[in-house]
């Protein structure tokens, strides 16, 4: 016979703890200051205004590093930030359905591909590493880089950390090109409704780099001008 108490700790025996204590942290503290903001949530229903197609890392979450509220952010994370082209081959493809939901349904303003510094989805790639299982699901996920590592050409004698450094920053350039090959984000972004960016996260240093149009080249964001650089879309 399970009492509540008994129950309660059963469920405390098993869960993680860190994540109990997170979510009384979280009750106690942003739920009382966002109550009404997740009450209010719940009746209209989400409307954000930007997707963040970020990296699983556990070092880049998009929430922590753009301080967003509940229903502000879309967020889709897989390894290395990657999006595929756009195939309609009747295939379940998990971010091709984030983004066509974030695009048609949400109407998102804005894309934003937020790649990282020592990612280490690039440096499996990189380093043709043997697979983690028969399966190879990061293997074949990888292969999505080869065009971006084709378009900067062998690594030569460069070391490998500016290497894999420009491999990520390839890697997200050709991802917002790919972005470009779903007709939904193509029509949008011709008709100025849509903007693609992409922003690269240093994680020792916490220093944001935004992709410029015009030069093509990551800039770092100042603290004052990173409303401008944001506001200057890729596409
Ligand atoms: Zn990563």
């Amino acid at each position: 016979m399970g009492s509540a108490s008994n129950d309660q700790q059963n469920l405390s025996a098993c869960f993680p703890a860190r994540l109990l204590d997170g979510y009384q942290q979280f009750r106690s503290g942003r739920l009382v200051e966002e109550q009404m903001r997740y009450q209010e949530l719940s009746e209209i229903g989400q409307s954000p205004e930007i997707m963040v197609i970020g990296c699983c890392d556990s070092r880049v979450s998009p929430e922590v590093i753009f301080d967003a509220k509940p229903g502000e952010l879309f967020v889709v994370r897989n390894v290395a930030n990657l999006v595929p082209p756009y195939t309609p081959d009747g295939a379940q493809r998990a971010v091709s359905a984030a983004l066509e939901f974030a695009v048609q349904a949400l109407r998102v303003k804005h894309i934003v591909v937020l790649g990282h510094a020592q990612c280490g989805g690039i440096r499996a790639f990189a380093e043709e590493g043997k697979p983690l299982s028969p399966g190879d699901f990061i293997g074949r996920w990888m292969e999505m880089i080869a065009p971006a590592a084709a378009m900067l050409g062998a690594r030569g004698n460069e070391p490998m950390g500016t290497y894999l450094a420009r491999l990520e920053q390839a890697s997200m350039v050709k991802t917002l090109e790919n972005l470009m090959t779903f007709p939904c984000v193509r029509i949008l972004v011709e008709r100025g409704k849509l903007q693609l960016h992409a922003a690269y996260f240093g994680v020792a240093t916490g220093g944001l780099s935004v992709l410029h149009n015009e030069s093509g080249a990551f800039r770092p964001v100042a603290q004052a001008e990173h409303a401008n650089v944001l506001a200057e879309p890729r596409f």
